[in-house]
């Protein structure tokens, strides 16, 4: 098996189940049955390898997770409840009170919330990177206490892709693991772990599940970081009655099978059997609907780019966008089908674009089937301060976009349904300022 789309579908396919079902059987079970004390007693020893409660693991869970390792090219998968239980999960099993995660500053709000103020509060700090491109201000933001180096493959609204070679070649001299969330990219567009990353966490909420049902979290493990016992003690330990360590019982799949045993049962995000089923329904026809989403995205990119209305298109499989390079290198199927533009005429004439706009969905979800329009300076990103929005190049008139597998010609007539409309907005009150697109002319 090499072709991704072959492998979407039969990647990681266990031995059928006893009624040899070809599709995944959903396993709505909380728990699995003892054959007598003794058995039980087995199961929990971890003898025979059977599964014991949901919580520990699934049938239906475990297929997505061999899938998605598989597609990502990691050596396991950890499935949980959402996109943040995943990073959650993550974090906490590489770093502790007293240690420091490295984050680029362009990263989803939810996780900088997470690394702002939920994880300080357990006495984890967070360090951000504001040019994630300054591989020397990397470096010098990289302390004793640092224990994970993070990015996002494709940030977003900016697409401001970072060259995640260079930054892993830095950090594994550091003895430094890398997490990348890779939730906009998709396997299919890209593949951390073969540009250094040693975890991926996803969003499976977006692309993987894919039609906007469902909410999932997943954490890869390519399974080749050499964990050092000084700075991941919690990798070495015994058990609490002296039995083996996840180094002794998982070797180089150490960190997962610590998330898998010891951290996420505990603090239990779990993802429910039903949402796993959906998501490997998803996952089946991966590659087709992120194939469709790009070539969608990137000719409405091209449009949007070519109207006198719009300021600039961040979209990186441009040639106008400063990341131009990196996606030409690392990114031959394409950039994403999320990014964003920002209209001259500021926030009033993004309001009138978003208002007018028909087929385009107002949500903030992204990697949907049905193509989706946030404002994110007045929706997502409201926990930035003004300052930092525009050091972000997160201005008044910015629209995000997260491109769906419709036609083509009804989105581009959907768009259009929305410049008459600025237009109309325009001639009724013309722009006070002669950059409208970089100030808040109105709450
Ligand atoms: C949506 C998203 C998350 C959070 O995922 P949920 O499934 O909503 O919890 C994390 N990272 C990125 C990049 C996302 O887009």
């Amino acid at each position: 098996m090499s072709g991704f789309t072959t492998l979407q579908l039969h990647g990681g396919d266990a031995p059928a189940d006893a009624h040899a079902a070809r599709a995944t059987p959903l396993y709505l079970t909380a728990g699995f049955v003892f054959d007598d004390a003794d058995h039980a007693g087995e199961r929990f020893a971890g003898g025979d390898g059977g599964l014991t409660y949901t919580r520990y693991g699934n049938p239906t869970v475990e297929a997505v997770e061999r899938r998605i390792a598989a597609l990502e090219g990691g050596g396991g998968a950890l499935l949980l409840g959402s996109g943040q239980a995943a990073l959650a999960i993550a974090l906490l099993g590489l770093a502790g009170a007293g240690d420091r995660v490295l984050s680029a500053a362009s990263i989803y709000e939810g996780t900088r919330g997470l690394l702002l103020e939920n994880l300080p509060r357990l006495g984890i700090e967070a360090d951000f990177v504001e040019d994630a491109g300054d591989l020397a201000a990397w470096e010098a933001a990289i302390r004793p206490g640092t224990r994970a180096v993070f990015v996002e493959s494709i940030p977003n609204p900016k697409n401001d892709l970072v060259d995640l070679d260079a930054i892993a070649g830095l950090a594994h001299r550091h003895g430094l693991p890398v997490v990348v969330d890779n939730t906009l990219a998709t396997p299919y567009l890209y593949r951390p772990v073969e540009h250094g990353a040693d975890v991926v966490v996803h969003s499976a909420s977006k692309f993987l599940a894919g039609h906007g049902t469902v909410l999932g979290g997943v954490i890869v493990d390519a399974g080749r970081f050499d964990w050092e016992p000084e700075r991941f003690p919690q990798l070495f330990a015994p058990t609490r009655v002296g039995g083996p360590s996840p180094a002794e019982r998982h070797g180089a799949l150490a960190f997962i099978g610590h998330l898998r045993d010891d951290v996420a049962p505990r603090f239990g995000p779990t993802a429910s059997p039903f949402n796993a089923f959906l998501i490997q329904q998803g996952v089946e026809t991966l590659s087709l609907r992120v194939a469709r989403s790009n070539e969608n995205a990137i000719a409405i990119a091209r449009h949007l780019e070519s109207r006198p209305e719009v300021h600039s298109v961040d979209h990186a499989g441009l040639a106008s966008s400063p990341y131009h390079a990196i996606a030409r290198r690392d990114f031959p199927r394409g950039a994403g089908s999320v990014f964003s533009f920002t209209l001259r005429g500021g926030r009033p004439a993004a309001r009138a674009f978003i208002d007018a706009v028909s087929l385009f969905t107002r949500m903030t979800h992204l990697g949907d089937v049905r193509s989706l329009i946030p404002h994110p300076a007045s929706t997502t990103h409201t926990q930035r301060s003004d300052d930092e929005l525009r050091r972000a190049g997160i201005w008044p008139g910015l629209i995000r976009l997260s491109v769906g597998i419709e036609d083509l010609p009804d989105l581009l007539d959907d768009l259009e349904r929305a410049f008459t409309a600025v237009a109309a907005l325009e001639r009724a009150a013309p722009p006070a300022s002669a950059r409208p697109e970089l100030t808040a002319t109105e709450p």
